[in-house]
């Protein structure tokens, strides 16, 4: 097609959208007084100086994708490719979503490196699960990878190369062949060390072929809830002040994890839990938010990332005694053991006084035995952070690492689909009308109590599609949409304005730091009773502290400090559920190490955890759901039954 003739497609569609569009000045008779602001605005930068009210814009369109990371944008193009008139929202630029700082890469088993089969890394993802995870998910996702991934390739992303064309494979931790029994698996595809930079970047270009309609920075703030069914959001445009109503059949939350939760984490400040709090206020629970990932290398000090992918192209760990102490842990696998394991290791070899450094409490990767041109060609960009921040030419020397917050296993409880879970009274699954969740955001769940590395990026497309295929099959573009209640969100608007004009003695960093404080000491690697009560404890302190909050911008346009304090809301309900959640669950499994009970207890918690909170800073409820131990289909992939998990 000409690009003549796609401008020609293209405006009539652009219309009708503005015609769906309209503006309409905020009128509920409900909580007026609270919404309309009390302080004196500046005239200049207050959205509507006169009335001092907020401004609403309400959209309608078939599908809405909030957030525009991996999972988000591979929803939105697979919804706009199918028809759907779909908008994607999200607070930052798409290409700026924590998903382009992936490093190491995407497993699939394509085989290039060696004879692979797919039912070799559901078995590996089971076991990595330590069987928490959903075997019907961990089946769909890892059936589904060769194809996801050579569906990207196809889209032009730029995958690092074997000498004979196809797709570079990685070793990663927790891969095997063969069940488990044919040694380590290559089987992470990469492009160097910058695999999320070049998927996001590729995914981003698909969505713009298929006319998703964007709005960029736009922070969205609550779900539009009625009668249990989700009709879309409330978001506020940080550029020009506005607030926005964006009615929909059907929602998809793909707005990431919360790692900002924890003082030293590898996560992007802007991953802070908005859609788990978003669901938490919509009366829905989330689900095994216990189990946090920390990865065992993120640099001392700095936090920053280095890819596991240095221990697959043959980077090893060292004590201070120069010991390669994972031999002892995980004689088979070694290095490449699962994040837990590894992170566990350091930690009592920290605790046990063999850690390097003048305070001991570090240890070094050691990658300098590694050529120099692997070095540049499959690690550039860790060889140059760890040249930033730490100082250290990765040639010469090794780069001083310690556990650092990674990954959140749990999140929104979706079934394979996509759809979002709740229980109904009498504590049976129940799907929620007009909702989805994928990504980090989701707990599908295919990693359960631990996600094995490169399984991440997999999960953002396999389950992005997902999503979209779901409500491809069951919804058709332009069917017509129930009414919202004319007040809807106006709560949501009650708290901005709340916010924008708090004057309380404690500012946003103060409360952030004391709740990253909180979490990093007592909701850590290794936990017991004591440790997690004083983590209870500490937290719902600290989230009492939160009506104490005050802001100093009091405009509406580009105000930071009331999206950084929205977004400190979200981290504090995610904190509170997740400290409740790990002081409830008495066993060890995956992530989730309790010193007390060392050994996984499988009659009494091979169960998920739900947690509810009926009221912000409220009381946490927990309830259950049972794992699901079948796969989609036994003549094509058995179940793995549990046993002992050691590397
Ligand atoms: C440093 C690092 C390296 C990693 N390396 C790998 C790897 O090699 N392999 C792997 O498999 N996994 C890796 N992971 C994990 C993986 O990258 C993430 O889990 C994944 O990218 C999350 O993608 P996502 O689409 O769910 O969310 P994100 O990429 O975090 O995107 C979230 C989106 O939601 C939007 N959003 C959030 N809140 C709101 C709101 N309130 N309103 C509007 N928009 C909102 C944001 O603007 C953003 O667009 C890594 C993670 C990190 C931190």
């Amino acid at each position: 097609m000409s690009p003549l003739a796609l401008r020609r497609v293209a405006v009539p569609r652009l219309l009708s959208r503005a015609v769906r569009s309209q503006t309409r000045q905020f009128s509920s008779t409900k909580p007026v007084a609270r919404i309309i602001s009390t302080q004196p605005l500046r005239a200049k930068e207050a959205p509507s100086p006169t009335t001092h009210s907020y401004p609403i814009i309400d959209h309608e369109y078939d599908a809405i994708v909030v957030g525009a990371g991996g999972a988000g944008l591979r929803a939105a193009f697979g919804l706009a490719e199918a028809g759907f008139n779909t908008a994607c929202i999200s607070k930052l630029f798409p290409t700026r979503s924590h998903t382009v700082a992936a490093q190491g890469g995407i497993n699939a088993a394509l085989g290039n490196m060696h004879k692979d089969d797919w039912r070799w890394h559901m078995y590996d993802t089971v076991k990595g699960s330590d069987w928490l995870g959903d075997q019907d998910a961990i089946h769909y996702m890892t059936r589904e990878a060769p194809q996801s991934v050579i569906e990207l390739e196809n889209y032009g992303c730029p995958f690092s190369r074997t000498e004979d064309g196809r797709i570079y494979q990685r070793a990663f931790g927790g891969q095997s062949q063969d069940f488990g029994k044919g040694g380590q698996a290559y089987r992470c595809c990469a492009a160097a060390d910058r695999t999320g930079h070049a998927l996001l970047h590729t995914l981003y270009g698909q969505s713009l072929r298929h006319n998703t309609k964007y709005f960029i920075e736009f922070f969205a703030t609550d779900l539009i809830m009625e009668d249990g069914v989700c009709k879309g959001v409330i978001a506020y445009n940080q550029e020009d002040g506005t607030i926005h109503r964006f009615k929909a059949l059907n929602t998809v939350l793909a707005t990431g994890g919360y790692g900002r939760a924890y003082f030293s984490c590898t996560s992007a400040h802007t991953c802070t839990g908005d859609g788990m709090a978003m669901v938490a206020r919509a009366g829905l629970p989330n689900q095994d938010l216990e189990f946090v990932q920390f990865h065992p290398t993120g640099i001392y000090g700095a936090g920053c990332l280095i890819t596991e992918g240095s221990r697959g192209e043959g980077g090893y760990l060292l004590n201070s005694e120069g010991e390669r102490f994972m031999e002892r842990y995980a004689p088979t696998a070694k290095d490449l053991a699962s994040r837990d394991v590894v992170s566990r290791s350091m930690t009592m070899e920290i605790r046990e006084g063999r850690g390097v450094g003048a305070e001991k409490d570090h240890i070094f990767l050691q990658l300098s035995h590694l050529p120099p041109d692997i070095l540049h060609e499959r690690l550039p960009g860790i060889s140059e952070t760890a040249a930033i921040f730490a100082g250290v030419d990765v040639t010469k020397q090794p780069i001083p690492v310690l556990p650092t917050v990674h990954y959140n296993m749990g999140g929104i409880p979706t079934k394979y689909t996509g759809e979002v879970l709740t229980q109904n009274a009498k504590g049976d699954d129940e799907v929620v009308p007009g909702l989805f969740a994928c990504g980090e955001a989701a707990c599908v769940s295919v990693h359960g109590a631990n996600r094995l590395g490169a399984n991440s990026l997999l999960d953002l497309i396999v389950f992005g599609r997902a999503v979209s295929h779901t409500i491809r099959d069951n919804f058709k573009p332009g069917q017509a949409q129930k009414e919202v209640a004319p007040d809807a969100g106006a709560d949501s608007i009650s708290v901005i304005d709340k916010a924008r004009v708090a004057d309380g003695p404690k500012s946003t960093a103060e409360i952030r730091s004391a709740m990253q404080k909180v979490m990093q000491t007592d909701v850590s690697v290794f936990r017991t009773q004591e440790s997690l009560d004083e983590g209870v404890k500490g937290i719902d302190k600290v989230d009492q502290m939160f009506s104490q909050v005050g802001t100093k911008d009091r405009s509406m346009i580009w105000n930071s400090d009331l999206v950084e304090t929205l977004e400190l809301r979200n981290l504090l309900t995610c904190a509170t559920q997740t400290a409740q959640a790990a002081s409830n669950r008495k066993e060890s499994r995956g992530a989730h190490a309790r010193e007390d009970f060392p050994d996984r207890d499988d009659k009494n918690w091979m169960k998920h955890t739900l947690t509810w909170q009926k009221e912000p800073h409220g009381k946490v409820d927990i309830g259950y759901r049972s794992v699901i131990a079948t796969t989609l289909d036994e003549a094509e992939c058995k179940p793995v039954p549990p046993f002992k998990r050691t590397y």
